[in-house]
């Protein structure tokens, strides 16, 4: 679910696989998975625009082999020794396809690191383009995903049929309040099944995105707060 706060090991659960490539292709209706990280240390230069609906994000490194030992030397290839597409191949080419009218956009869940073991999910992007410019020397893949305009909060991922927009807590607000409620339910001091919660729903003419409006919420309290509300 968006804005849903996870520890590393209940992201990979609730995906059902390793997620230690931090790229995976799926073919749609299915998603893909994408993580993402613009902190200081971040191995990959991810970002996102200003509204922060487009994400610009950093095709990955090969893994390191004897005859490969610093990947980041090298351009960034779309097949592997094996003769198999890298996972930036695989984006690459089903972007080739949506270019040539064949196929339609790729949709991926993206989770956002937020600090060493905690991500957050920020919903489905669609992949919508690549880049394979010169950076320091070497090819490196730039992908374009949009946000999706369709309800992300909906729990089924393979068939996304509402058309509501959602709106984007960002991320430095996240950050803010993560910090502000210690990683805990404001209500219950829960550290598990946390979510960013927005306040005032938007529905309700809820006010612009302000840390003052934005609290964690466990599930327990998430759920309450939705029966009150209905
Ligand atoms: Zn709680």
């Amino acid at each position: 679910m968006k804005d849903e706060i996870l520890t590393y090991l209940e992201m990979c659960s609730r995906q059902g696989m390793s997620l230690q490539r931090g790229m995976c292709f799926r073919e749609p209706p299915a998603h893909g998975i994408v993580l993402m990280s613009r902190r200081p240390n971040a191995p990959y230069a991810d970002d996102l625009s200003l509204d922060e609906q487009v994400l610009f994000y950093e095709g990955h490194d090969i893994g390191r082999t004897r005859s490969t030992p610093n990947p980041k030397t090298i351009d960034q290839p779309r097949i592997n020794a094996n003769g198999r597409p890298t996972e930036n191949g695989k984006f690459a080419s089903w972007v080739d396809a949506l270019k040539a009218g064949r196929v339609s956009p790729a949709i991926f869940r993206v989770y956002e690191k937020m600090r060493p073991g905690i991500w957050t999910d920020r919903g489905l992007y669609l992949l919508k383009d690549y880049d394979y410019p010169l950076v320091n020397d070497r090819r490196v893949f730039k992908f374009r995903l949009e946000q999706a305009p369709f309800d992300s909060s909906d729990r089924n991922e393979s068939a996304p049929t509402d058309l509501k927009f959602s709106r984007q807590i960002p991320s430095s607000i996240k950050q803010h309040v993560y910090k502000r409620d210690k990683g805990k339910c404001v209500m219950c001091g829960a550290t598990d099944h946390l979510h960013f919660d927005h306040d005032f729903p938007f529905a309700k003419g809820g006010a612009s995105i302000l840390p003052e409006n934005v609290r964690i919420l466990c599930a327990r309290h998430n759920l309450s707060k939705s029966a009150n509300i209905e």
